[in-house]
């Protein structure tokens, strides 16, 4: 009897029986435990008592045979062709059997090899034949074969086969057995959930087939328990370790910000402005995610958050993840304040940065400034100087803060900060976020983090899960999806003519260049010469060039004419990703679009169609995989982002979509977040409701153990006291 917390200390090295060379395989895989070698479950089972006998064997039709290897002999009748010929045989009859080019098999299917054979058998001149079946190899010991009527077959690791994977597990089970159930009886009964010992047995020697759902769904609900539980802890600690306070929010700059807007709010953001104005007043610190597509209209949300705190004389912060979102969101919400007339004199809705408007104003005023490695200004006090600013931050003169990264850094200290927003979070890390609270020293201001990456609902949960979401799930009234078409190469000149039209009209175009994975230098190089191949084949109009390897200011000098009308086609790098926000662009050409993700292509095409006028996607791509097909596919299919992200999920696995790999998630072995959304959220829900119980698991010891040995290191701190 063993616990699976004990069982995670246990080295797989203790099975004797797998010797050195044996376990060598194991550990490179990361199966270093006796607890990790259960969790290799078996990826299919073979149903010996269904096997046809061979005397009866069906016909030209899938089916799998057990059979033992009686004669195998490879023939070369050619350079490169070589014949394996095989005859196989049951108690009922034999069969022969073909590979080509296989000539492994000689040695790996030695006379008196038991194996399920897969494949079509035919008949030939009378002789039943199979033609380059799949093969698993049984055992070459008595133990496996007789194992009992299912036969399960583990997934090979190196080149220790299944049938070793299977015995060194049998082992295991049989000195673990039986295995004590941390979890509360009650909660697994209410769900119809098997015991965690049975599980285990049942998944890797089941006695029927039908006992291998019950058993998978059990230890991925355990997976997927131990995760929410850890994130339910460090929700927890996040509210205790946080010192925060509540916020009343007047209305006075808010409601006077919402009023003055050009347009009603949508339904969704009056309803996301109510959660975030309810976290406010509360007394702990808000931790919330805002997600909402491409502009559904986040940052008008968060604008009027910011300003909630500013009312009651707090301070606010607008973190982005580049420069020149920084830039082009200090234009934003100093042009918003401007049309709501809450900019300051005698400055009057000016943004420091040469953009004035003619407003003016005499009612209360909201100073914005902007730091970033390369700007520093302010919309109340023109040519500000960065260590002014600086001062102005620290003494309370500035009331919302736009920056990058160097907001965070030393030198920046605040007065007062109240609501911070970090906006298109997959660019920060977690310990961004908790440098970002640590600038406001003894108290925690509420946090808001935007993103529009669409993720998907159980991703979300898992990658997000100990903060709150709110979603924008509508999009402002009139506009129009984009049209998206997918462009062979040899179709390119339909594009440079889309431009063409476009331009003539008065709009303005992007075109992205090939992606060139981890090397900036090539990415911009490859941009340069497309900016003047593109240049020369369009010649009448003008073409712009941004791309990574600019300095901070070269870049904002190209933004601006591009946003001035000055430029008519922008070529750019992916730095155009996020966030970049010109209306009057209105076409869209990616190069190589197959090299790109799908959430990139989706956020790539979410900078046009953002205007009055609707917005065209042209995708130029020979793709060489299925899975660059399907990709293009979808996004020609749809403009709905959360499908988007759920095809992404699909095509590319859980393990490899963005940001997964600092979660949890990629502790996942069983569990699958597109099939398994039932257990995950009743996982999600009986970790949540035990920590609310027991805050600190003092009554569910087992339990806190469990999660520290399976989930490492990553969740250490959450012990501490
Ligand atoms: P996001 O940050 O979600 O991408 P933005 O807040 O940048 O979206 O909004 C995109 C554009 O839509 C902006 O030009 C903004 O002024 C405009 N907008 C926002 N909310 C509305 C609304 N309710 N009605 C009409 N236009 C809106
Ligand atoms: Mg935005």
């Amino acid at each position: 009897m063993a616990t699976l917390t004990r069982l995670a200390e246990v080295p797989v090295s203790e099975i004797k029986w797998l010797g050195p060379k044996n376990s060598a395989p194991l550990l490179k895989a990361g199966i270093t435990t006796i607890a990790d070698l259960l969790h290799h479950v078996p990826r299919t089972y073979i149903d010996r008592s269904d096997k046809p006998r061979l005397d009866r064997v069906p016909l030209d039709t899938e089916v799998t045979i057990i059979a033992e290897i009686k004669k195998i002999n490879t023939r070369r009748p050619k350079k490169k062709l070589s014949i394996t010929e095989a005859i196989i045989s049951d108690e009922t009859a034999s069969l022969d059997v073909i590979w080509f080019n296989q000539a492994f098999r000689q040695k790996s299917l030695p006379v008196g090899t038991e194996a399920a054979f897969s494949g079509k058998v035919t008949s030939r001149n009378g002789k039943l034949q199979m033609s380059t079946p799949v093969v698993e190899v049984l055992g070459d010991d008595e133990e496996s074969i007789v194992t009992g009527r299912i036969v399960p077959v583990h997934p090979q690791v190196g080149s220790l086969k299944p049938w070793a994977i299977l015995r060194a597990v049998r082992i295991a089970l049989n000195r673990s057995r039986p295995i004590p159930d941390p979890v509360p009886a009650e909660m697994l009964a209410r769900k119809g959930l098997i015991s965690r010992d049975q599980a285990f047995g049942d998944i890797h020697f089941p006695e029927s087939l039908d006992r291998v759902d019950p058993a998978r769904d059990r230890l991925v609900y355990d997976e997927f328990f131990r995760l929410e539980l850890s994130l339910a802890l460090q929700k927890r600690r996040q509210m205790d370790d946080a010192t925060g306070f509540a916020h009343t929010p007047t209305g006075e700059l808010a409601g006077r910000f919402v009023a003055g807007l050009p347009y009603e709010l949508t339904g969704a953001q009056r309803r996301v402005l109510e959660e975030i104005d309810q976290d406010l007043r509360e007394p702990h610190p808000m931790h919330r995610l805002l997600q909402g597509e491409v502009g559904s209209g986040k940052t008008v949300v968060a604008v009027a958050a910011l300003l909630s705190g500013v009312e009651g004389g707090w301070q606010g912060a607008i973190m982005a993840p580049t420069e020149v979102l920084a830039v082009q969101h200090y234009l934003g919400v100093t042009g918003l304040l401007a049309q709501a007339e809450l900019s300051p004199e005698p400055f009057a809705a000016s943004s420091g940065l040469g953009m004035d408007s003619l407003f003016g104003s005499d009612g209360p005023a909201v100073h914005i400034g902007i730091l970033t490695g390369g700007t520093a200004a302010a919309n109340y006090r023109p040519d500000i100087s960065r260590a002014d600013l600086i001062a102005d931050i620290a003494s309370g003169e500035v009331d919302i803060l736009v920056g990058t990264h160097a907001l965070i850094q030393e030198g920046v200290e605040f007065h007062k900060l109240g609501v911070a927003v970090v906006d298109e979070q997959h660019r920060f890390g977690v310990s961004q976020r908790v440098m970002l609270k640590e600038k406001a020293d003894a108290i925690d201001p509420d946090l808001l983090i935007m993103t529009a990456t669409p993720i998907p609902r159980t991703l979300s949960m898992t990658l997000y899960g100990d903060l709150d979401v709110s979603i924008i799930d509508e999009m402002p009234p009139g506009r129009t999806p984009v049209e998206t078409k997918v462009l062979s190469r040899l179709e390119e000149a339909l594009a440079w003519k889309r431009i063409g039209e476009e331009v003539g009209a008065g709009r303005q175009a992007y075109v992205v260049c090939p992606l060139v994975e981890d090397s900036p230098k090539v990415e911009a190089a490859s941009a340069t010469a497309e900016h003047d191949r593109l240049s020369g084949l369009m010649p009448d109009l003008r073409v712009g060039l941004i791309h990574g390897q600019l300095r901070p200011v070269e870049k904002e000098a190209v933004m601006s004419e591009f946003r001035a009308g000055e430029v008519d086609v922008l070529v750019a790098t992916t730095v155009i990703e996020v966030g970049i926000d010109i209306p009057n662009a209105t076409v869209m050409v990616i190069e190589d679009a197959d090299r790109f993700g799908l959430s990139q292509l989706h956020q790539l095409r979410g900078r046009v169609g953002r205007g009055r006028y609707p917005g065209m996607c042209l995708l130029i791509a020979d793709p060489a995989t299925e899975d660059a097909e399907e990709r293009l596919a979808a996004m020609a299919a749809t403009n709905d982002g959360f499908v988007l992200a759920q095809e992404d999920l699909r095509i590319r696995g859980q393990g490899t979509v963005f940001g997964v790999r600092q979660s949890g998630v990629a502790d996942l072995k069983l569990a699958n977040l597109l099939r398994d959304v039932d257990l995950l959220t009743a996982a999600r829900n009986d970790a949540f409701g035990i920590v609310d119980q027991d805050p600190g698991l003092t009554n569910h010891p087992e339990l806190a153990e469990e999660v520290r040995a399976m989930l490492g290191e990553s969740v250490e701190w959450l012990f501490k006291s």
